[in-house]
């Protein structure tokens, strides 16, 4: 499905409709032993904007980590790659690509961003925000699950793939294995992957990212459960759930939970 509506806006593909796959994986998850659910549903419009507001909190630092990081190496990078194409996969608000963008104008050359998310309401809200703020910049949305759509991304010029908010950390270590096997068959020889993820630190800082003062981020994994709630008709009272997140020495990683 192809949609344009006026000649300079975004064109947004969607590649596939997720069918029955909430209920689907909602009824695997939840049988299983710890109880788990995918984080592709934390991102509906409520779970995207939520998230978008944990960036700007003090105490998650990601954000401004990496941030601070492409601001260094953006000309270099792109001198170097010469991408026609950025992919971005979880583009989300698209906030740090920008600086991809200014470096991309500093060239002075022509690029084409496919941001690519399964939240569709962000994609266009970011689509429509780049636009207007980089009028040179020609946009190509792609709504898609990245668990499933990657061969449809289409192949194209020189591409540099961005996965970038240390989003490969939603997956659990199989599904990320999977991941960059699928990414590779995708990838051309020309084509660069610049991924963005965490390094292990002060397991003090890492819980506080993840349990922001103003309970941003127990909102966001709440949420959850109001998307269940409201596509599944499900009763999940919130106010009985408790937000968990802390680090787990033994496997390296921040996990959320809710008990
Ligand atoms: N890249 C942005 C956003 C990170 S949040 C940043 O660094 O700030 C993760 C993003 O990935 C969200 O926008 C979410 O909607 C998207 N996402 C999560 N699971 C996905 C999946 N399976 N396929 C495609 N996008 C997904």
């Amino acid at each position: 499905m192809l949609l344009r509506n006026e000649t300079s806006s975004p064109v947004i593909e969607v590649l596939s409709v997720p069918t029955s796959t909430l209920a689907q994986d909602v009824q695997w998850g939840l049988c299983r032993r710890p109880k788990t659910l995918p984080c592709k549903y934390f991102y509906d419009e409520e779970g995207s904007r939520l998230f978008d507001r944990i960036c700007d909190t003090e105490e998650y630092y990601p954000t401004r980590a990496e941030q601070g990081l492409l601001e260094s190496i953006a000309d270099e990078l792109l001198e170097r790659f010469r991408p026609t194409h950025l992919v971005e996969l979880g583009s989300g608000a698209a906030r740090k690509t920008r600086l991809l963008f200014r470096a991309q104008e500093r060239r002075g050359k022509p690029l084409t961003y496919l941001p690519f998310d399964v939240s569709e309401a962000m994609l266009r809200e970011s689509a429509r925000a780049l636009r207007k703020e980089f009028r040179w910049l020609a946009i190509h949305g792609l709504v898609g699950d990245y668990d499933r759509d990657l061969d449809r991304i289409p192949r194209q010029g020189r591409r540099l793939f961005a996965f970038l908010g240390g989003t490969i950390g939603n997956l659990t270590e199989e599904e990320g294995a999977r991941f960059l096997g699928k990414l590779a068959l995708t990838m051309g020889p020309e084509d660069r992957l610049l991924l963005g993820t965490d390094l292990l630190k002060d397991p003090a800082v890492l819980h506080r990212a993840y349990n922001d003062r103003q309970g941003l981020t127990a909102a966001f994994n709440k949420n959850v459960l109001r998307v269940i709630n409201r596509e599944l008709d499900a009763d999940f009272d919130l106010d009985r759930f408790d937000h968990l997140a802390f680090f787990d020495a033994d496997r390296a990683q921040i996990e959320m939970h809710l008990r």
